[in-house]
């Protein structure tokens, strides 16, 4: 099928051409028809597969006719995360570009003052995360009788995050006058449950078994060998062997996604890679949304070749060219390591993904070997201990940090609470309440060299590292160009 099929305008076709899309992806295919109709859709796509597309195409054309009112927006996209709603306005304006709809984010950790002065103007597309939405309505700033369509992106992703009851208030809000198309990449039985309350008699768009993975990424398991139960034993081993991965990959890697559960190992794991010389970033919800921004588009710009981050980069991100995706651990939800995955192999380029697994995950592996169908292979060589790093090295990662027990064994590995959470639990992480957090350290992207610490270690550490092990084009002077 072609894009002429689908029943597009000129204007948009020209944007898609101009876009350099070839032919529709099955998901457009399938829904664009169906969404310019009027018809309600409940699609199940993963994410890579052209899914907002399939949504923003068909709307800018239903939208061209007509005008929008002050604070009365005549469409609503609901999205999880603030860098997926803005991702949607991206999308906007490429396939906007010959019409003149307006827009407008409603996400937090941006000044609202800002985004309520679109919004009086009126707009014909707004695209909001649940919280930030609510709060603007119960502060009168927006009337929502006039909105023709919703979409809800990523249910799954907002069931996940504990945004559903936001989204039943909104819905509530809504006239039942419209068009409504919910777009999953799994079903589980509450999203189904939501689909049946919210959507009327919609047509079910499937492009693939419900968390399936891409053909297109090759997936690998490694299995690390138990590290003892010393605090942070198995971090380090697991760091060790993330290195050891990075450069057996260096041949393929362009650039990579590093998925830790816990913010707090985002933290550690970006340090130590910065020590051992990659070009590193980082990125989890408890950081302030600017240096998020800077930080995600460092790494689309690629002027950093690895991202440490939680799961609030899991879904939807549109960074069309990761080579490899590491999961340092495995994911506590098996849908995660679906959207996790996903990052790489997308629109049906080649992807590699690498999972490393302690003995004590397995009950995760199963979750997941489970819900995709399949066994992750394991990698022939997993279990052997990496060779790339020094007991000094070793010993100097080791070092407890200023402020914890320092010398013997420590009684417990006491952490404070918000940092043990599982990144499953990424109400916390992503949702656009973290812009009241405290702000990460100011330096998020791998540019230049940290300052000294206090216990010497990062000396010892880059004195083992730099320059002997690390591959050059992943070091962080070198443009990825020279290699
Ligand atoms: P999405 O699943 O919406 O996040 O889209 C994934 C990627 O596919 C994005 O980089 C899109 O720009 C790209 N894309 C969307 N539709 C097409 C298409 N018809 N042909 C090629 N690439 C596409």
């Amino acid at each position: 099928m072609k894009f002429t099929d689908l029943g597009l305008s000129d204007e948009l076709l020209r944007a898609v051409h101009e876009a350099g899309y070839e032919e529709p992806t099955p998901i457009q295919e399938k829904a664009i028809p169906v969404v310019m109709m009027g018809r309600d859709v409940l699609g199940c796509a993963q994410t890579g597969t052209g899914k907002t597309a399939s949504f923003t195409l068909p709307m800018i054309d239903i939208l061209a006719a007509g005008r929008a009112k002050a604070r009365m927006p005549r469409s609503l996209i609901l999205e999880p995360t603030r860098e997926l709603a803005a991702q949607v306005a991206d999308n906007f304006e490429v396939y906007g570009k010959y019409h003149k709809l307006s827009k407008a984010l409603l996400i937090g950790g941006s000044s609202m003052e800002e985004q309520l002065k679109v919004l009086n103007r009126g707009v014909d597309v707004l695209i909001a995360t649940p919280g930030r939405l609510l709060d603007v309505f119960d502060r009168g700033h927006l009337l929502m009788n006039d909105v023709k369509v919703l979409v809800i992106d990523e249910a799954d992703r907002m069931l996940d995050m504990g945004f559903i009851p936001d989204v039943e208030k909104i819905v509530s809000l809504l006239s039942p006058m419209r068009t409504t198309l919910l777009f999953s990449a799994t079903m589980p039985k509450e999203i189904r449950r939501l689909a049946d309350k919210f959507l009327s008699n919609p047509k079910e768009i499937s492009v693939s078994p419900p968390a399936s993975t891409a053909d297109t990424i090759a997936q690998g398991l490694v299995k690390l060998k138990s590290a003892g139960r010393a605090p942070g034993a198995a971090q380090k081993v697991k760091r060790e062997a993330l290195r050891k991965l990075i450069r057996d990959h260096q041949d393929t890697l362009t650039n990579a996604l590093v998925f830790c559960n816990r913010k707090r190992d985002v933290d550690v794991v970006y340090r130590s890679l910065e020590r051992h010389g990659f070009s590193a970033a980082r990125l989890h919800g408890d950081m302030v949304q600017s240096v998020r921004t800077d930080t995600l588009d460092k790494f689309k710009k690629n002027e950093v070749k690895i991202l440490v981050c939680s799961d609030v980069a899991a879904r939807g991100l549109d960074i069309s060219t990761v080579s490899h995706v590491f999961n340092f651990d495995v994911p506590t939800h098996a849908e995660d390591y679906v959207h996790r995955i996903g990052r790489t192999g997308r629109a049906g380029r080649k992807g590699n993904s690498f999972t490393l697994m302690m003995p004590e995950e397995k009950k995760y592996l199963d979750g997941i070997e489970r819900l995709i169908g399949k066994p992750i292979p394991v990698l022939e060589d997993g279990g052997t201990p990496p060779s790339d790093t020094s007991e000094k090295e070793e010993k100097a990662e080791e070092k407890p940090k200023r402020g914890r027990s320092r010398g013997g064994k420590p009684k417990s590995d006491a952490k404070p609470k918000s940092e043990e959470a599982p990144a499953g639990d990424t109400k916390k992480d992503s949702s656009e309440d973290n812009s009241r957090k405290k702000p990460a350290p100011k330096k998020a992207a791998g540019s230049g060299r940290k300052p000294a610490q206090k216990d010497n270690r990062k000396n010892k550490d880059d004195d083992g590292a730099f320059g002997e092990h690390t591959p050059a084009f992943l070091k962080k002077e070198v443009p990825l160009g020279k290699r």
